[in-house]
């Protein structure tokens, strides 16, 4: 028993502050991206096009989609309207007003990789939508500031659980966050559920990425025919929101940012500032 967790913790890669650094510039890229996507959302744009726009755009700076062809996903970016959940493939049907459009996307860059993910409204959405974004991007950062050396897996996991269950939102178990580096998917998982001391122990110099997938009903999912697409079992919407985090001086430091959203949406935030160092 004992060896066997030798191995497992050993296959958590901790990243040198120069690695750590490369990272931030992969995941500031997927910021940027995102940021590109969110001033060209609108009724009547197809997600496909979105894609397009987003593929180029990593493209022209010097980067790969970190997710197009990667396990044999077929485009750049994930994109999940309304019910679904994550993995959605994009497609020629035109984003609605009221819509919800979950935003997942991947670059390769140097060697490392970022995955960062927002949730956007298509035009005015019902009341209670906005609220379940609003509360699953509160709950990522409740997860962010369990980042510690020293604190466990189950921290994080637990503090988005109890902050959406709070609310009556349903928690996706299936899926998971995870660590990041030279591979998209690295460990740790990262699960948004938890209990409090559980699991393996962050520590200097890891990095992660962090992701609810938090539903307004039901936590059960089910999977298309598609062998991708992931939607809600009661088909009530969906939310997912994604930051990529290092371990620094034994706290969390933010790597990507939505600042590139907020700027193309017009929104004033500082709730990224207490997870900056410097
Ligand atoms: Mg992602
Ligand atoms: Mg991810």
């Amino acid at each position: 028993m004992q060896s066997h967790l030798q191995i497992i913790v050993s296959m958590i890669k901790i990243k040198t502050p120069e690695e750590i650094e490369l990272i931030r510039e992969s995941a500031l890229l997927v910021s940027k991206t995102l940021g590109m996507v969110a001033s060209e959302i609108k009724s009547g744009v197809t997600t496909l096009h979105l894609d397009k726009l987003a593929e180029e755009f990593i493209r022209d700076h010097d980067a790969i989609p970190g997710f197009l062809g990667l396990y044999d996903f077929p485009n750049t970016l994930c994109m999940s309207p309304n019910a679904q959940v994550v993995h959605g493939i994009p497609t020629d049907k035109p984003l609605e007003e009221g819509d919800i459009i979950s935003v997942d996307c991947g670059v390769l860059k140097n060697g490392f990789y970022g995955d960062h993910a927002y949730t956007f409204e298509v035009g005015e959405v019902a009341p209670e939508t906005k609220k379940l974004l609003q509360v699953t991007k509160e709950s990522l950062y409740e997860g962010i500031r369990q980042l510690k050396a020293g604190n466990r897996v189950g921290d994080a996991g637990f503090a988005i659980q109890n902050y959406c269950e709070k609310h009556g939102y349903g928690i996706v178990r299936e899926l998971v966050g995870h660590g990041l580096g030279r591979k998209m998917h690295e460990d740790p998982e990262m699960p948004n559920y938890g209990r409090r001391g559980r699991g393996k122990k962050f520590k200097e110099g890891m990095v992660v990425a962090i992701e609810p997938m938090v539903n307004m009903g039901t936590h059960q999912i089910i999977q298309l025919k598609d062998g991708w697409t992931i939607l809600t079992a009661d088909k009530k919407p969906s939310a997912h929101f994604e930051h990529d985090v290092a371990i620094v001086n034994g706290k969390p430091e933010l790597l990507s940012t939505f600042k590139y959203i907020y700027d193309a949406l017009g929104i004033k935030s500082n709730e990224e500032d207490e997870f900056h160092q410097k």
